[in-house]
């Protein structure tokens, strides 16, 4: 197997970079352009609440920002950006004709990672992006490495940690649902003992790939939890929802028929327990503790079904 840290597959990230050029005239826009153009993917917005859309909707990997536009500045987007859970890992380099020492501190101050004064010139800005796209590059890798489970390459149960909280704070602000869905495979001892451990592992992959094809919302995802559990997590998402959801789960792992005959059901199933952060005053531990008690009334409730 390739290892992800080789170097050909940083090169294939390089040239697949997208890049975002942000500035209100045109001509700077194309200077820019022109001068990666040839390297890179490259994208246009000619204000700062533009560039926000377009990096919520496509995710470049760098931004180049001018300072003054109309609407909203690139100051003030840099903010915005880096005040956003999704959006804060984009570098941001400023690119602007003002070139007093305030307005370089500003753009520091803002959460840019670098400054060029316009004229830009083509080398440095050429090697300036190649830093900075390098540098975030390891830097997703390393993260990839650290919060995915390598078995099933979800989420591991260390994201999981690290991103619940911030979830439920959010929903807590916007005053919205947050639900969740504990996953456990029934009588996966037995498969063991079955099957062995290796095809143990592969059915723990296969019930990883199903969970992953149900919960495809990009605000939505999916973790494991441990062994053979996996915690779906779904914002924005109440009672009503969460069971619709729940019941598309259980009917996409029976259509895979994994055979499991040392199972009542014949094949692989799954027990699931919801809960819903339904109060502003409910905390975490408590939604995390009801999923977990209504996982256990599924499985009293005879398995391959969900409580909640
Ligand atoms: P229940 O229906 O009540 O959930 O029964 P169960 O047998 O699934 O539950 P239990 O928690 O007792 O067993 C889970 C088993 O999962 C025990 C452990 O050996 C197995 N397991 C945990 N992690 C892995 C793994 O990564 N690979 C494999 N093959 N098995 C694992
Ligand atoms: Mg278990
Ligand atoms: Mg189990």
């Amino acid at each position: 197997m390739k290892s992800p840290t080789s170097r050909a597959d940083l090169d294939r990230s390089l040239s697949d970079a997208r890049i975002l050029i942000v500035d209100d005239e045109i001509l700077n826009q194309q200077i820019l352009k022109s001068i990666l153009e040839d390297e890179y993917n490259t994208f246009v917005a000619s204000s700062g609440d533009e560039a926000i859309e377009f990096c919520h909707r496509h995710m470049p990997d760098l931004v180049i920002m001018d300072v003054q536009m109309p609407s909203m500045d690139g100051w003030t987007a840099c903010k915005i950006m880096q005040s956003s859970i999704n959006l804060r890992h984009i570098p941001v380099i400023f690119a602007t004709s003002l070139e007093t020492l305030e307005a370089e501190a500003t753009c520091w101050h803002s959460g840019g990672v670098d400054f060029l004064v316009k004229p830009v010139s083509s080398v440095s800005l050429q090697n300036r992006v190649k830093t900075h796209l390098t540098l975030k590059f390891q830097s997703d890798m390393l993260k990839k490495m650290a919060f995915k489970d390598g078995l099933t390459h979800l989420y591991n149960r260390r994201y999981f940690d690290d991103l619940i909280p911030k979830e439920f704070a959010l929903a807590r602000r916007n005053k919205s649902c947050l639900s969740i869905i504990m996953v456990d495979i029934d009588h996966f001892k037995h498969y063991n003992d079955t099957y062995g451990h290796q095809k143990g592992d592969k059915c723990i992959k296969l019930v990883a790939d199903t969970l992953s094809k149900v919960i495809h919302r990009p605000t939505d995802f999916v973790a494991r939890y441990g062994g053979e559990e996996f915690v779906c997590v779904l914002p924005n998402t109440d009672e009503q929802g969460v069971k619709v959801i729940s019941k598309s789960i259980q009917e996409a792992i029976q259509e895979v028929k994994l055979a499991h005959l040392d199972s009542e059901f014949g094949v692989v199933t799954v027990s699931m327990g919801l809960a819903t952060s339904s109060s502003t005053t409910m905390d975490m531990s408590e939604l995390l503790g009801d999923a977990d008690k209504h996982l256990y009334q599924a499985k009293s409730n005879g398995r391959n079904c969900w409580a909640a």
